[in-house]
């Protein structure tokens, strides 16, 4: 399921998403103006087994809880930013329901 349009990030979401795009400056900074910046709001540790890999994928960002039963709803969304330079960036993320609601993402 996906965000759908408009949708304002809550302080929440807007810090986590200013640390990303922190994290990964440099290379932002030295890729080409052309190419499109997409990052995710969260990785699996370094070094995870597939098993790990696989249940972050529907490991909700806010809250770390694990959305991968099949009868358990998982959203996911992006952010956009323009950083200082006027590049913008996208931001994917993924949320339970309860922080789908506290983030107050609407579904369509
Ligand atoms: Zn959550």
């Amino acid at each position: 399921m996906t965000t759908k349009a408009p949708y304002e990030p809550t302080a929440w979401m807007r810090q986590a998403v200013a640390a990303r795009v922190r994290v990964f400056a440099p290379a932002i900074r030295a890729a080409p103006a052309e190419i499109m910046v997409m990052l995710m709001l969260s990785e699996p540790p370094e070094g995870s087994t597939p098993e790990v890999q696989d249940a972050w994928e529907v490991t909700c960002d806010r809250c770390s809880a694990y959305c991968g039963d099949e009868d358990t709803d998982f959203f996911t969304g992006a952010v956009a930013v323009v950083d200082a330079r006027g590049r913008r960036i996208t931001v994917t993320f993924g949320l339970c329901e309860a922080c789908r609601a506290l983030e107050g993402v609407d579904v369509g």
